[in-house]
C-alpha cells in the first residue's frame, strides 16, 4: 500500500473492511458504458465546484471516522493481550511455586533416608558389645564407618536441596512481588482503555452524524462514485494534485488531465490509482 503515503491522510490498510462494514445506503448503479476513460460527463447541472469541496471534506471526516474504527476495533484486543500476559506470568509463578514442592518431596525423602541410616547406625552401635572376636568387631567398627560416610554424603544432598529451595523461595517472593505491582498495573490500563472506547465511540457518534449531514447535501450521483473509489482504495478516495502528481498514488500527471481539473467540469480521476483528483486553491 505504498501509494497512500506522504503528504495525504495516513490511512492503515483496515480502512477498506471498515468501510465496507459501515451501514451506507446501496451506491446506484454507475455508468459504466465510459470506464477506461478517466473523465464523468453526467455534471452538467451540477456545480462541481462545490461537490468536490464537499467530497474533500467528507473524505477528511471518513478518514477520521475509520480511524476511530480502528481504534475501537484495537483496544478490547490490547486489553486482552495484557491480560494473556499476565496470565502467562501466573502460570510461571505457579511452575516455581511447584518446582519447590518437588525439592521438598526430595528433602523429605533424603531425611528419611539419613533417618534410616542413623537407626542402622545405632544398632550396629548396639550389636558392637556383644561380639567376641576382635576380627568381628574391626569389620563392624569398619561397616558402621561406611554407613556414616554414607550418611555424610546424604546430609550434603539435604544442605544442597534446602540452599535451592531457599533460593527458589527468594524467586517466587520477589516474583509475587512483581506480579502485584503488574496486577495494579492491568486494572488501571484496563480502566484507562475502557475510558478511551468510551470516548472514541463518542467522538465517533458525533463524527457518523457530521458525515450524514454532509453526505447528504451531496448530489447522488457524485456521492455514489465518491463511494465506489473509496471502498476499492483503502479509504482513501479523493487526492490533491502536488507537484504535478496524483497525492494518491504518486504518478506524474498529464497536464491535460491537470488542466480538466482545474476546469472543475467533470469529475477526474487519476488514470493510475482512479481516485478523484482536485487542485487546492
Ligand atoms: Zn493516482
Amino acid at each position: 500500500m505504498h501509494e497512500v503515503r506522504g503528504s495525504t491522510p495516513l490511512v492503515p490498510t483496515s480502512f477498506a473492511s471498515a468501510r465496507l462494514q459501515r451501514n451506507c445506503p446501496e451506491s446506484p448503479a454507475l455508468d459504466r458504458s465510459d470506464e477506461g476513460h478517466n473523465k464523468e460527463s453526467t455534471m452538467e447541472t451540477v456545480n462541481l465546484g462545490e461537490q468536490i469541496k464537499m467530497l474533500v471534506e467528507l473524505q477528511g471526516l471518513d478518514t477520521q471516522i475509520f480511524k476511530l474504527e480502528d481504534e475501537l476495533v484495537a483496544i478490547p484486543e490490547e486489553i486482552k493481550k495484557e491480560e494473556d500476559r499476565f496470565k502467562e506470568e501466573t502460570a510461571h509463578l505457579k511452575k516455581l511455586e511447584d518446582g519447590v514442592k518437588t525439592l521438598q518431596v526430595r528433602r523429605k525423602e533424603r531425611e528419611g533416608d539419613l533417618k534410616a541410616k542413623e537407626d542402622s547406625i545405632k544398632k550396629l552401635q548396639t550389636q558392637l558389645y556383644q561380639l567376641k572376636t576382635n576380627k568381628e568387631y574391626s569389620a563392624m567398627q569398619e561397616e558402621i564407618g561406611r554407613v556414616k560416610a554414607d550418611n555424610s554424603l546424604i546430609e550434603e544432598d539435604i544442605i544442597k536441596v534446602l540452599d535451592e529451595i531457599d533460593a527458589e523461595n527468594k524467586k517466587i517472593a520477589d516474583e509475587k512481588c512483581r506480579l502485584k505491582t503488574e496486577e495494579v498495573k492491568l486494572s488501571d490500563n484496563k480502566k484507562r482503555l475502557d475510558e478511551q472506547a468510551k470516548r472514541v465511540t463518542k467522538d465517533l457518534e458525533e463524527l457518523r452524524k457530521q458525515r450524514e449531514a454532509l453526505a447528504g447535501k451531496v448530489d447522488k450521483t457524485v456521492l455514489a462514485k465518491y463511494e465506489k473509489v473509496i471502498q476499492g482504495k483503502d479509504g482513501l478516495a479523493v487526492v490533491r494534485i502536488a507537484q504535478e502528481s496524483c497525492q494518491g498514488c504518486f504518478r506524474i500527471l498529464p497536464p491535460q488531465v491537470i488542466n480538466e481539473v482545474r476546469q472543475k467540469k467533470d469529475l477526474i480521476f487519476c488514470e493510475n490509482c482512479s481516485r478523484i483528483l482536485y487542485i487546492e486553491e
